[in-house]
């Protein structure tokens, strides 16, 4: 099947009961070779048939994405887990068992039975269980493993919505199907259970405290820390790349105390359209009164900071919504680094670009 330059179909499907008849089409597009974007839990996918080394270059085509950035690949169930790999470890049925399906990817050794491409070449590979019904039925009714990853161009933010998918890949991919918004609105989290201690690699939709709950102590990858190209190297090789990025610059404005954080962001943003740039604000429900009547500034208020989930959801859109309006930059107010607001920080430094101004009490 040939991607390239083709007529991207747009199918809006019901995304509690998908058409079978749908489900089928996208399904045969994917045995065949082709690329189909799919709505998960956390965000839209771009899958081809992890086990067809044509299919699987043609993400990295379509998408630009860098080819030592292994992709995750989706099952339906912990059982179908075994024909891939020699040895499932308790660990991962432990967590499977508990958070499949589900917004968490674990990484672990194997990955053998799959093209060179899907792990990077690396003696680990990463899968997961998606929780969407129309994700769960074009797996199994594709009837092989789907290697996806977001479904937008490399670097740019994540599609939450089918329209997002169409912005960056149309004419690239055979197929989108349209189930409405992503949930979640932001990725798995990345868990690396392949040495002794488990490893957050990458923060998302599975919270640290729950895994802890289960499994006991989780370590977390520096790298999510910020901009990974400088430090050590990171141990899951998308984290070197900026990502996650609008086109307007994005700067991180973080703090304990919120009310300075946003007098700061208020400052710069005089500063700013002073040499006659255009200015973005990402603000939440607790500081944007400080922005009220301020009309020469766009304002987004991405929920409140007290809800990471409503945040969570926003990101994405909101940072699109920024280039559409054509911001030139973007002053974020950053939120506490907890639970969910752990994903949304690491998304946020990430799209910074390293570009981050800490207020200190
Ligand atoms: P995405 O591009 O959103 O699908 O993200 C997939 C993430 O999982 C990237 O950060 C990858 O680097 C990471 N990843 C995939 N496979 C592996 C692996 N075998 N070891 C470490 N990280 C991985
Ligand atoms: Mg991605």
């Amino acid at each position: 099947m040939e991607n390239a330059a083709c007529e991207t179909r747009h199918l809006v499907v019901d995304p509690r009961q998908p058409d079978v008849t749908l489900i089928e089409e996208a399904g045969a597009i994917l045995r065949g070779g082709g690329l189909v974007a799919f709505p998960t839990e956390t965000v839209y996918g771009l899958g081809a048939n992890a086990l067809d080394a044509r299919a699987v270059a043609g993400i990295f085509e379509a998408k630009g994405r860098p080819a030592d950035n292994p992709l995750i690949v989706h099952i339906d169930c912990l059982r179908t887990l075994s024909r891939y790999v020699n040895e499932v470890p308790p660990v991962v049925s432990r967590l499977a068992s508990r958070f499949w399906p589900g917004p968490l990817t674990l990484v672990l050794q194997g990955g053998q039975a799959f093209p060179p491409a899907v792990t990077g070449g690396l003696d680990t590979v990463a899968v997961r269980v998606p929780a969407h019904p129309v994700a769960l039925a074009l797996i199994r009714t594709a009837g092989v493993p789907v290697a996806a990853p977001s479904a937008n161009v490399s670097g740019r933010p994540s599609p939450t919505t089918a329209g997002h998918v169409l912005d960056d890949l149309s004419g690239k991919i055979a197929l989108v199907l349209d189930g409405g918004p992503s949930g979640l609105g932001v990725e798995s989290t990345v868990l690396d259970v392949s040495g002794d201690c488990p490893v957050i690699l990458r923060p998302g939709g599975t919270i640290r405290r729950d895994l802890e709950e289960l499994i006991g102590p989780v370590e977390v990858d520096p790298a999510i820390n910020g901009d990974a190209t400088t430090g050590g190297a990171p141990r899951s090789p998308g984290m070197k790349y900026t990502h996650y990025a609008p086109r307007a610059s994005l700067i991180l404005f973080e703090g304990h105390d919120q009310r300075r954080v946003a007098a700061r962001v208020l400052v710069e943003a005089k500063r700013f359209a002073a040499v006659g740039r255009k200015v973005g604000i990402f603000t939440y429900g607790e500081t944007s009164s400080f922005y009220d009547g301020m009309v020469e500034y766009s304002v987004i208020v991405a929920g409140k900071r007290s809800d990471p989930g409503t945040v969570a959801s926003l990101l994405y859109e909101s940072l699109r919504r920024f280039d559409r309006l054509g911001v030139d930059v973007i002053l974020a107010e950053g939120m506490p680094f907890d639970g969910l607001g752990m994903a949304v920080m690491n998304r946020l430094r990430r799209a910074s670009g390293g570009h981050v101004v800490t207020i200190e009490c």
